[in-house]
């Protein structure tokens, strides 16, 4: 089946790809597996040259790429040039901090040398979805690359330009031809990919049906794999909390994206003693949003990216009501053409009814009155779930107790939940396993190699300090070096750590068995 950019404001067709025939699949993952080999040589300081030239790239063409966005799913543009904002940023995260994340951890064992070094695993196969087009794929591919490993991109099929904007950013870049690569096939052909000798991982961002289905394969070929899926997060708002803010940024925490994000909230709960002066604000909030056309900078809530997705939202809708919800505001598309939902708000969802514990993907946020903390971590943990939660309070005792309590990925207090270079990202339960972004995420397409060196060699051993940890006083050489100095001559290739390393092991971007 063709693979069809087609614009969800209007429906107009963009463009059709046919999938990759077989044998240009195969070529593709041949030259991966060739690029992935080659890489080792280049040294950790190239490899930072190239992830900043990316960032710089993603800066000069923000506009075009933040058009595409747009045109492709549906994105106010205001958001699709933030999210081309934050690749970049991710970009210079990674550039940045990588030297640091990945030198060899010393272990203190002893007498013998003991550390950790942090060796890329091969060419990983990244299984994205729409939502955020670039941003999804960037927080995958900017530690993957400075990791060492190659990537191969199955994108979701509705965005097949912004997967090859994102192909052609990287070889502009400066990486090797063939090190990220854009495979534009069907979601039939994902196991065949995910089968080859030469793809070792995979990443999945999208729904537990995906996850699911990916994972099994990952599972039966003993592959590692991170899921990122859904979320139904609460918003808990506590007597404590600084009522218009929270009601402010509860608008914002559900209307971010047209409502497709996996970290929008989704459920609300909030406490009796503030209920009846909350309800109004936020309603109000979610009524009052600008909605239509996504290339017009004052719109907040665009199309919805796909006709199945409006109607799959409106069947949830409409079965809630059923089971015995109000509308508080919206409860309809709008319409005419263009795939747009009015931003609605459901009270009183019985917990008995299926909508209860799904995700609702677009601006539909779902009510509940609380009686205290106890019922608020009750019905937040009452879901499938497990991303992330917004709390709003300024008791301390009530912060410890949410932090403790509830069972997700992260909370953010008084703050609404964003994804951010710098922090772990991902959750628990059926949210999916394994982290993104931070030190975390890069770790988890590494292997964690464990080096023992039993008989130091004599030169190291005469170098050693009197006293203290000699192990890691060695490795603290190779340990965190900054990018000037040491780091540039790891960088370089060329090993400063002492003889008995410098014979046995060489540090970052120097040495890789080609597999
Ligand atoms: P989706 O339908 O699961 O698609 C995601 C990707 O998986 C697409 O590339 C899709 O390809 C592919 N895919 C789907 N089924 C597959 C299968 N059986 N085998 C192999 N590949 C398969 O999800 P979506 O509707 O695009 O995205 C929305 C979902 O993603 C929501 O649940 C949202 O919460 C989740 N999400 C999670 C995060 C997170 O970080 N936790 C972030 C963003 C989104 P095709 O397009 O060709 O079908």
């Amino acid at each position: 089946m063709p693979i069809h950019s087609i614009n969800p404001a209007n429906g107009t067709l963009l463009r059709s790809f046919a999938p990759l025939t077989h044998e240009v699949l195969e070529e593709k993952i041949a030259l991966a597996g060739a690029a992935y080999t080659s890489y080792a040589t280049v040294p950790l300081g190239h490899r930072e040259l190239c992830m900043n030239k990316l960032a710089h790239l993603l800066d000069e063409e923000s506009a075009e790429l933040a058009a595409l966005i747009t045109a492709e799913m549906g994105k106010p543009i205001a958001q699709a040039r933030a999210e081309v904002a934050k690749c970049a940023l991710g970009c210079r995260y990674y550039a940045e901090h990588a030297a640091r994340i990945l030198a060899p951890e010393p272990i203190d064992i002893g007498a013998n040398d003991a550390y950790v070094r942090w060796d890329p695993l091969g060419v990983i196969l990244a299984v994205m979805p729409w939502n955020f087009p670039l941003w999804q794929v960037f927080r995958f591919l900017a530690p993957a690359l400075m990791a060492g490993n190659a990537g191969l991109l199955k994108h979701a099929s509705n965005v097949p330009q912004c997967a090859l904007a994102i192909e052609s950013l990287v070889r502009r870049a400066g990486f090797p031809r063939g090190l990220f690569q854009t495979l534009l096939i069907e979601a039939s052909q994902v196991e065949h990919v995910l089968a080859d000798q030469r793809v070792a991982a995979v990443t999945v961002t999208g729904s537990e049906a995906a996850g699911r289905a990916i994972a099994a394969q990952a599972g039966w070929f003993i592959k590692k794999s991170v899921l990122e899926l859904g979320g139904s997060d609460p918003f808990i708002v506590m007597p404590s909390a600084s009522l218009d803010a929270a009601a402010a940024a509860a608008v914002r925490a559900r209307a971010t994206n047209s409502g497709q994000s996996c970290i929008c909230a989704k459920r609300f709960l909030v406490a009796d003693a503030i209920y009846d002066a909350f309800e109004p604000r936020f309603v109000a909030g979610m009524a009052a949003l600008q909605v239509g056309d996504p290339t017009q900078e004052a719109t907040e809530i665009g199309p919805l990216a796909t006709e199945a997705l409006v109607a799959e939202l409106d069947a949830q809708v409409q079965a809630a009501v059923k089971a015995g919800a109000r509308i508080l505001t919206g409860g309809a598309r709008i319409a005419g053409n263009g795939n747009y939902y009015k931003p609605t708000v459901l009270s009183g969802v019985p917990r008995d009814c299926p909508v209860y514990r799904e995700e609702l993907f677009g601006p539909v946020a779902m009510l509940f009155r609380v009686r205290d903390v106890d019922e608020a971590v009750r019905i937040a943990n009452d879901t499938p779930f497990g991303l992330a939660a917004s709390v709003w309070t300024r008791s301390d005792s009530e912060l410890r107790r949410f932090a403790e309590e509830l069972d997700c990925g992260a909370v953010f207090f008084n703050e609404i939940v964003a994804s951010d270079p710098r922090l772990p990202f991902g959750g628990v339960k059926r949210s999916g396993y394994g982290r993104e972004l931070s030190a975390a995420g890069m770790r988890e397409f590494l292997n964690a190699k464990t080096i023992v060196v039993a008989e130091p060699a004599a030169a190291a051993l005469a170098a050693e300090p009197a006293s203290g940890n000699a192990a890691a006083a060695r490795l603290s050489i190779v340990a965190s070096p900054p990018m000037t100095g040491s780091a540039a001559a790891t960088a370089q290739g060329q090993s400063i750590a002492p003889r008995s390393l410098r014979d046995r092991d060489v540090p970052i971007a120097s040495s890789r068995p080609a597999k």
